[in-house]
């Protein structure tokens, strides 16, 4: 397993750019916007990890309530594994209240399900195979 993104809520994917990728010199791969999800996703690299920021496109994003309830801030961690079907499994047999029990396939193409933050210490977990 690796860590592969780590997700951001924020207001303004431009303003916050402004640090992120002009304070920190981190690299911009893409910019793009995700009409399904209702978000606008800025991806930069740091060796081979990013940091996703995600902007809602409109206010019946999930990341608009996000904001509204918790600010803007860490939204997810993104775990790449080998096979995501035997490890939603694992989870669920484990107790692990997950989100998605069947993976559905994420932006990019890969094949992603979240896991609920209740058993996660707060926070969001998202599981991705390419
Ligand atoms: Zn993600």
């Amino acid at each position: 397993m690796k860590l592969d993104h780590i997700a951001i809520a924020v207001k303004s994917i431009e303003e916050r750019l402004k640090i992120w990728q002009h304070v920190l010199n981190l690299k911009l791969e893409f910019i793009k916007d995700v009409p399904d999800q209702k978000v606008k996703v800025a991806v930069l690299n740091i060796n081979g990890q990013h940091i996703e920021l995600l902007e809602p496109l409109e206010e019946t994003s999930t990341i608009s309530k996000f904001i509204e309830k918790k600010g803007e801030g860490l939204h997810h961690l993104c775990f790449e594994v080998e096979n995501i079907e035997s490890m939603l499994l694992n989870m669920k047999k484990q107790g692990i209240k997950l989100i998605d029990e069947v993976p559905k396939i994420g932006a990019s193409g890969k094949k992603i399900a979240f896991i609920h933050p209740k058993d996660m210490g707060g926070v969001l977990i998202e599981l991705s195979q390419k």
